[in-house]
């Protein structure tokens, strides 16, 4: 990849897609370094982002039936 741009492409953090504009949505990524936690969000693009999103309320419904 050739950009002589100094502001750098966004990439999608799921699928590695270059994202052209604003990023569709973020993902979440919660570590645990010692005592501290770290939180990120990187940039996903529009199709990675609805993916996840319906993933996880996929993931929610679930729990609620175990219950
Ligand atoms: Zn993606």
């Amino acid at each position: 990849m050739h950009r002589s741009s100094n502001e750098p492409a966004l990439q999608c953090d799921a699928c590695g897609a270059e994202i052209d504009g604003e990023p569709g949505g973020h993902g979440l990524l919660v570590f645990v370094r010692g005592d501290e936690v770290v939180r990120e969000e990187p940039p996903l693009c529009e199709r990675c982002a609805l993916a996840i999103s319906v993933t996880a309320l996929q993931r929610w419904e679930m729990e609620e039936d175990d219950g």
